[in-house]
């Protein structure tokens, strides 16, 4: 089992309005600048794991690398992470 955890994010370029607050990255392959959010960070931080940002681009890649038998898991959103997006749409909802 391997222990490589990732975040996946969107590109900063050709997604100009990401979550409020989020801060550019660069992905952990290609180099590309990708947008992190405040809770995922949060996250990050506390679960003590490196979580390297991995762009949309650049995940299968990451997949494929996988050994066969290796269970790729996904980590559920977190509450903090519902919240943050909750109250983007909300935001998004207002300013239309
Ligand atoms: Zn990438």
């Amino acid at each position: 089992m391997t222990d490589e955890a990732v975040l996946l994010c969107d590109r900063v370029e050709g997604f100009a309005d990401p979550v409020a607050g989020s801060v550019a990255e660069r992905c952990d392959r290609c180099g590309e600048s990708v947008w992190v959010s405040p809770s995922s960070r949060r996250m990050r931080e506390e679960s003590g794991l490196a979580l390297s940002p991995v762009c949309r681009d650049c995940f299968p890649a990451v997949v494929a690398e996988l050994p066969p038998d290796e269970e790729v898991k996904v980590h559920k959103l977190t509450a903090d992470q519902i919240e943050e997006l909750v109250a983007e749409a909300k935001r998004r909802r207002g300013s239309e």
